[in-house]
């Protein structure tokens, strides 16, 4: 099989380990910038070109699409879509995971458990909002933040009323969150391929910060996920449709809260906690996919 790997940087770990595991399996593996693909339309013929040249023979993409690019990088996995070749993650699926409202009222319908979480455009009912998120402290997010940038731990009610009046008036959206203080810090990210989890870790944040992210100095460690929390696990994937997803979870006294469900989710960590060979799912979920359950 001819395998692409959409990334703008061929050193980066995870698109490292991404090729080394296609062609483990004796397969080729291509690296494409995204941002240098030409997306061409044309009545029953859709074609990419990649720096002049026509993009052909490939059977399968993986898409390590960055947040800031989501709109072109997506339009470039639309385009490999359109050509038949089959996706790690559906364009659709990567753009539905990048809008976190969206993302948020889905897992919702989904049943899983949440913290509970208010979005408003509108300053004047203020109290009210951080009454219904069961007061301070609590969390204010940036509906565009990612890696942890744009979470807000607002700890009084004053604050709080700041913090939200302020992004208001500068038009910036914002959620308003319900902060989970049993999760201490901490967080749980579970990998799943194909409807099954292939790996887990703990992610413990810094000392004195509340954000796990590895992103901003947290560790993450090896854990054995509870049945509920393997299942909040799934459900969060399969209900956003992503295949190949990392999903965030806070532990907290009334079971698991999903936070997020991540399209391009990174290898370093989860291969560095586990051990596993998370890359090698990967290539393994593709085969299964083109050639059938038992090839
Ligand atoms: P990002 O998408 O920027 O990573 P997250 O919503 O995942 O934003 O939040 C980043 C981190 O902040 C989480 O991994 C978690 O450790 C912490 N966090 C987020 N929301 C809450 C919350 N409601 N209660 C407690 N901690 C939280
Ligand atoms: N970019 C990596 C991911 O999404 C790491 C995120 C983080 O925890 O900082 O999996």
């Amino acid at each position: 099989m001819h395998i692409v790997v959409l990334s703008r940087n061929a050193k980066l770990y995870s698109t490292s380990r991404l090729v080394e595991a296609i062609e483990d399996e004796g397969h080729i593996a291509t690296v494409l910038d995204h941002l240098k693909c030409d997306i061409i339309s044309e009545q029953d013929n859709p074609c990419i070109l990649y720096r002049g040249t026509k993009v052909t023979g490939v059977d399968a993409v993986i898409p390590r699409i960055g947040s800031s690019v989501t709109f072109y990088g997506s339009a470039v996995v639309r385009q490999f879509e359109m050509m038949k070749v089959f996706s790690t993650v559906e364009s659709q699926a990567l753009v539905r995971s990048r809008d976190k409202l969206r993302s948020l009222q889905i897992l919702a319908r989904s049943g899983v458990g949440m913290p509970k979480t208010v979005f408003t455009n509108d300053s004047t009912e203020v109290r009210k909002i951080i009454e219904l998120v069961g007061g301070p402290p609590l969390i204010v997010k940036l509906l565009e933040g990612t890696q942890g940038v744009g979470v807000i731990l607002a700890p009084t009610f004053q604050a709080a009323e700041s913090i939200i009046q302020a992004f208001h008036s500068m038009e910036t959206r914002v959620i308003v969150q319900e902060y989970i203080e049993e999760a201490k810090g901490e967080d749980i990210r579970a990998f799943v391929v194909d409807g099954k989890v292939v790996g887990a870790m703990k992610r413990k944040g810094k000392e004195g910060e509340f954000r796990s992210n590895l992103h901003r100095g947290g560790s993450g460690s090896l854990i054995e996920l509870s049945a509920e929390e393997r299942k909040t696990a799934l459900i969060a994937a399969e209900s956003m449709g992503v295949s190949v997803a990392g999903v965030d979870m806070l532990q907290s006294s009334r079971g698991p809260l999903a936070l997020e469900v991540n399209s391009s989710p990174g290898l370093q960590g989860i291969e560095a906690a586990t051990g596993k060979n998370i890359a090698g799912e990967i290539v393994a979920f593709i085969k299964r996919s083109i050639n059938g359950p038992h090839s």
